[in-house]
């Protein structure tokens, strides 16, 4: 679904992403930690040309996103991506929210748009609010209408950028549980998140970045969480801090 392959990128003289090389198949739940500034926003956005590179091919489902001539915009429609702030048209209701971009990206009726929209707020439990504005939510509401918003869309895979960093301790939980729910329908995700119980509970593959942007693990959950030792003394000190 998704291959990196020996990315890199610069801003002005500071090498962000160095030689990375990320394989996600189809179905994968792959969750990217490391430290703060260590480029995995960056990386993440690579994705959808959000972040042009420097140097390397990217390729999703496909379509070759470093290729020049490639129609970024339909690229972009059908990867979905969510943010740490949420990002909602803080002026539009929760519906509107949700129908917008299908209607003005993906051209679909309004009514058929509203029909989707509404069948996604359910699904993360939210249809009670769905004349409301963002403002009139709490931070995990917004983030679960956030999603659903994303899931509108049909995407073939969903990216999270720390979707619940900016969150109140209580509403983490909500949050993940819906993200587990994707997971386990097999959704394919890119998961940038310092829950390592989620990590623990629905990735199959950990990556971890050092300051620099470089990969310097990226193996199993299985092997990433159970076997310490074979672990870098970057990655370890780093699971030190936050586990
Ligand atoms: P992370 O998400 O791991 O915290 P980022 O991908 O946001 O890291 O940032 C990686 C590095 O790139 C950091 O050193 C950051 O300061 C730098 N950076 C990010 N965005 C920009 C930008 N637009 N211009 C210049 N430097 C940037
Ligand atoms: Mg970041």
């Amino acid at each position: 679904m998704i291959q990196m392959t020996n990315v890199s990128k610069w801003y002005g003289p500071v090498q962000v992403l160095n030689n990375a090389s990320v394989q996600v198949n189809k179905g994968d739940v792959v969750v990217v930690c490391g430290p703060s500034g260590s480029g995995k926003s960056t990386l993440i956005k690579t994705v959808n040309a959000l972040e042009p590179v420097q140097q390397g091919e990217i390729i999703v489902n496909g379509i070759k996103v470093t290729d020049p001539k490639t129609d970024l915009p339909k690229l972009r429609s059908k990867v979905g991506m969510v943010f740490q702030h949420f990002e909602l048209f803080p002026h539009l209701s929760v519906t509107e929210n949700l129908t917008i971009a299908q209607i003005k990206v993906l051209g679909r009726k309004p009514d058929e748009a509203k029909t989707r929209g509404l069948k996604m707020l359910d699904r993360v439990g939210l249809m009670a609010h769905k004349d409301k504005f963002p403002g009139q939510l709490s931070g995990g509401q917004q983030q679960r209408v956030a999603i659903a918003r994303a899931l509108s869309m049909d995407p073939m895979v969903m990216l999270f950028d720390e979707p619940t960093s900016a969150l109140d301790p209580e509403m983490v939980g909500e949050v993940l549980d819906v993200m587990v729910t994707l997971a386990k329908e097999g959704m394919t995700m890119m998961v940038v998140t310092h829950e390592m119980g989620f990590a623990r509970k629905v990735a199959n593959r950990v990556i971890f970045i050092d300051v620099g942007g470089r990969i310097l693990e990226d193996c199993s959950k299985d092997e990433f969480f159970g076997n310490p030792e074979a672990r870098q003394p970057r990655t370890k000190d780093f699971l030190s801090k936050i586990l």
